[in-house]
């Protein structure tokens, strides 16, 4: 289990998480749903090692993360857009990152799936954006990690490759591996997830099961239960800030 504990981050001024306090279990796929600025890849880069908190700690099954730590081997992550080095081969890509791990890939699956022996000798620059992000998602899950971590994992797949990651991932969930997974598509998410924690403005507005939240909103779906968390959220938000615009601009009599 990762246990996010009261996280809190700003850059310069401005606070993009505040107090993060979310717990995220083995054997479930988690959507981490939130609009735009959320702080989504904040919270990601701080499980990651990227992004270090001002304030709370992330710990794995108890044991709190050091950012430089060894950790970082069990994550498997796949980012939104890879940027590879564009000359690379393709083939020279996955002898990069073996390198890199120093030891040999343990999970090829999603190399053979996707084709990419087929594209092998081809320049990274040259690939088209689908491809790009199979060799994206080929990576993540090359070394066999037990949290996986991917960020609009689907985004430029065709169906057929979007079929084959998310049949993978119910793989992985069903192995007990623990998986977060972000997507503005939040009806794909809904048949993928059975967790959720959804983010409004640096804070977790919602944690817990899609059938919790279904109970808590009475909606019938993911997608509008966020829809009327998001709209309360506002309207709650509107509220708090009008005795403050009210303060603040003089009556004229
Ligand atoms: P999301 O993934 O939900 O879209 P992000 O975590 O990327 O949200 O961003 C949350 C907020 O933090 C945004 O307002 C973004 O502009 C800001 N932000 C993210 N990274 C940085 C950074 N390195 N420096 C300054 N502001 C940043």
């Amino acid at each position: 289990m990762i246990r996010f504990s009261s996280v809190t981050k700003a850059f310069d001024v401005r606070a993009v998480l505040e107090g993060v306090s979310l717990d995220v279990r083995s054997g479930r796929i988690t959507a981490l749903i939130g609009p735009n600025g959320s702080g989504k890849t904040t919270l990601i880069k701080v499980l990651l090692g990227l992004a270090r908190p001002d304030a709370g700690t992330v710990s794995i099954d108890g044991v709190v993360t050091d950012p430089d730590g060894a950790y970082r081997r069990r994550v498997g992550y796949m980012p939104q857009a890879a940027r590879f080095p564009e000359h690379l081969r393709v083939r020279e890509v996955f002898d990069l990152v073996t390198a890199m791990r120093g030891a040999p890939p343990r999970d090829e699956e999603l190399i053979e799936a996707f084709g990419l022996p087929r594209e092998w000798e081809r320049p990274v620059g040259t690939l088209s954006g689908g491809t790009k992000q199979k060799v994206n998602a080929a990576i993540a899950f090359l070394y066999a990690p037990d949290i996986l971590v991917l960020d609009e994992p689907t985004a430029g797949l065709d169906p057929v490759a979007a079929g084959i990651l998310r049949e993978r991932m119910r793989r992985e969930q069903a192995a007990g591996r623990l998986v977060i997974v972000t997507s503005h598509v939040i009806a794909e998410l809904e048949e993928l997830a059975q967790d959720i924690a959804f983010l409004i403005d640096g804070r977790l507005e919602f944690t817990g099961s899609v059938e919790e939240l279904l109970a808590r909103t009475g909606a019938p779906h993911v997608e509008p239960a966020i829809a009327q968390l998001l709209k309360q959220a506002r309207a709650a938000h509107a509220l708090a800030e009008a005795p403050q615009r009210a303060g603040g601009v003089p009556e004229v009599a």
